[in-house]
């Protein structure tokens, strides 16, 4: 087997899928016992999509996830701020936005790799590199695997990223997140639109995911925080049956997090070692984009390797993609540190701008996401 993709989240599967593809044998080591994937529910915008696509499942996972046509923001009690509709992307790329529970994505990039080439309980430890140049992995079980290439797409914390390029600090949003999921029917009107609603050092926003299925987050300012608080604390300002919402969610299917990304930083690639994803570009999740730039990754790398071989595809691909994935990072940061703007002056002039700001502004910056990364 030539390449370890190390973990099986959204960009070590979707690579398998790619790899799979161009005829790539590769091995996917994931620490988990099972595939679990964390968190709900995901958008999968534009971008993503047309990644799919050229993987051949955009069809499949259409079917199993809900368009979203509108993207709405308003204040906590809904009333809208900013309304912008995704429909022109729809006819110009054909294609639509969707949002999904991250298990059925998960089932569909499984079910296009098969289980032959994925092996669970693999924790990885440590890296050495053998005299004739292959990557040696040493698991938390005591076994060990050589491969002539690695791709760490072990995420956030990534072990690959520690043992080959360096120690990078992750940088704290100082924000905390609950995502939930239950079954709940929104209000008719909300049947197709991705809701995000700004307050005063909190935030929250909600989508249907599938019929009788939603999927919310809710985050809060860190110093807001009380340790021993549930969400339902915060939720005071919003309307009664969101509030009622995020209540009935079965306490096991709310997930809590402490928001981080990675800063930019440059060398994703060395000695057939290459990071992908969270691992490479860890971005805070405000504008929607970390698991799509994740897909984005595997779209270039799968460009590439229709020019060159895989040494150099994955010694490219860094070049290619860094500019636009971390022109995501820095947005999504920026973004995330206004929404969250607690002074009152300043969240007035921000809501007011917000509803000033040209149609065509904000077409613009989503054309920026959701146009794929040139190669
Ligand atoms: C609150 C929130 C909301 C979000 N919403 C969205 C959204 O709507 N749209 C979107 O595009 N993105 C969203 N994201 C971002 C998205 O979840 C991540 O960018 C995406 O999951 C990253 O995928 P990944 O495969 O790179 O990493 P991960 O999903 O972290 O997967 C890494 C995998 O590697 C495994 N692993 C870790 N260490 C090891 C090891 N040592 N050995 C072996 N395996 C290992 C892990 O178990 C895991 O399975 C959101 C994030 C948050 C926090």
């Amino acid at each position: 087997m030539q390449v370890a993709i190390v973990g099986a989240g959204i960009a070590g599967l979707t690579l398998a899928v790619a790899l799979k593809r161009a005829g790539i044998s590769f091995v996917v080591y994931e620490s988990s016992p099972r595939i679990k994937p964390v968190g709900a529910g995901i958008a999968l915008a534009n971008n993503a999509m047309q990644v799919y696509r050229h993987l051949g499942i955009a069809d499949e996972l259409n079917g199993k996830g809900t368009r979203i046509s509108t993207v709405l923001l308003t204040d906590l009690n809904l009333q809208v701020l900013d309304q912008t509709s995704l429909v022109n992307f729809e006819e110009k790329y054909q294609l639509v936005n969707i949002a999904i529970h991250r298990s059925a994505l998960h089932r569909v990039l499984l079910d296009t790799i098969g289980s032959e080439d994925i092996q669970l309980n693999k924790r990885l430890q440590q890296i050495t590199q053998t005299t004739d140049g292959d990557y040696q992995l040493e698991f938390a079980d005591g076994t060990r695997v050589n491969h002539p290439f690695i791709i760490g797409a072990d995420g956030l914390r990534s072990q690959v990223r520690q043992l080959l390029f360096g120690d990078y600090a992750l940088r704290d949003a100082h924000q905390v997140c609950w995502r939930g999921i239950l079954p709940f029917d929104l209000p008719q009107k909300y049947e197709h639109v991705a809701v995000e609603s700004w307050g005063k050092g909190k935030r929250m926003g909600f989508v249907k995911l599938a019929d009788h299925q939603v999927y919310w987050y809710f985050l809060v300012d860190e110093d807001l925080h009380q340790p021993q608080h549930e969400v339902t604390s915060y939720v005071d300002e919003c309307p009664l049956w969101v509030q009622q919402m995020i209540q009935q969610t079965p306490k096991e299917k709310i997930h809590f997090d402490k928001i981080y990304d990675l800063k930019p930083f440059e060398g994703w690639y060395k000695e057939k070692a290459c990071l992908i994803g969270d691992a490479a570009h860890a971005t805070t999740p405000n504008l929607g984009q970390g698991a799509c730039q994740a897909i984005e990754d595997v779209y270039v790398i799968s460009r590439l390797l229709e020019q060159y071989s895989l040494e150099e595809a994955l010694k490219h691909f860094p070049l290619a993609r860094q500019a636009k994935a971390h022109s995501i990072v820095r947005e999504s940061w920026t973004l995330g540190k206004i929404a969250q703007w607690r002074n009152p002056l300043l969240v007035a002039c921000r809501n007011t701008s917000f509803r000033l700001l040209p149609t065509w502004m904000k077409k613009r910056q989503m054309e920026k996401m959701f146009e794929l990364n040139q190669i």
